[in-house]
């Protein structure tokens, strides 16, 4: 895997304490395409996320700290051009916030480590929760599944 990361201070895969920092301080530690979605609320063009047809297993961490957030187990194909689950990792990965703007009523979902912008939830996802977190994947780190991997490593040593 490449190094997005490098010069991000607060990313970590293990660290679970919560993130608080001012605009400032993430605009120098975000990339700019980062520091849009995740600070400022912005959405990716849709069907632009490589993750979007992405199905390989594998857990998807939240590319501004760290946090993990959705498990390909509960990603599914929308259609609606940004990576779509039907759940997050536990129930404290993500926070949901009440959004008016643009003239609609929706719940914005956060990341529950440093309440970075993901996306947003609605109620029109497949079963067992009929959710349907609706992602922006410049959001997203993901990481293959280590049990793929090793077969990986098996098959080649
Ligand atoms: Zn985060």
């Amino acid at each position: 895997m490449s190094e997005p990361n490098k010069g991000n201070p607060v990313y970590s895969r293990t660290d679970t304490s919560k993130v608080s920092l001012n605009p400032d301080d993430w605009k120098k530690i975000l990339s700019p395409e980062l520091y849009y979605i995740a600070r400022q609320k912005g959405t990716e063009r849709p069907y632009t996320s490589v993750w979007e047809k992405n199905h390989e297993k594998g857990t998807y961490y939240c590319a501004a700290c760290g946090n993990p957030l959705f498990v390909s187990d509960t990603k599914f194909d929308s259609g609606c051009g940004w990576p779509s689950f039907y759940a997050p990792v536990t129930k404290s990965s993500v926070i949901y916030l009440p959004d008016n703007s643009h003239g609609m009523s929706r719940t914005e979902v956060q990341c529950g480590r440093c309440k970075s912008h993901l996306g947003h939830v609605f109620e029109d996802g497949p079963p067992p929760t009929g959710l349907r977190y609706c992602i922006n994947g410049v959001i997203l780190d993901f990481e293959k599944a280590k049990e793929k991997e090793s077969e990986y490593k098996k098959k080649n040593d």
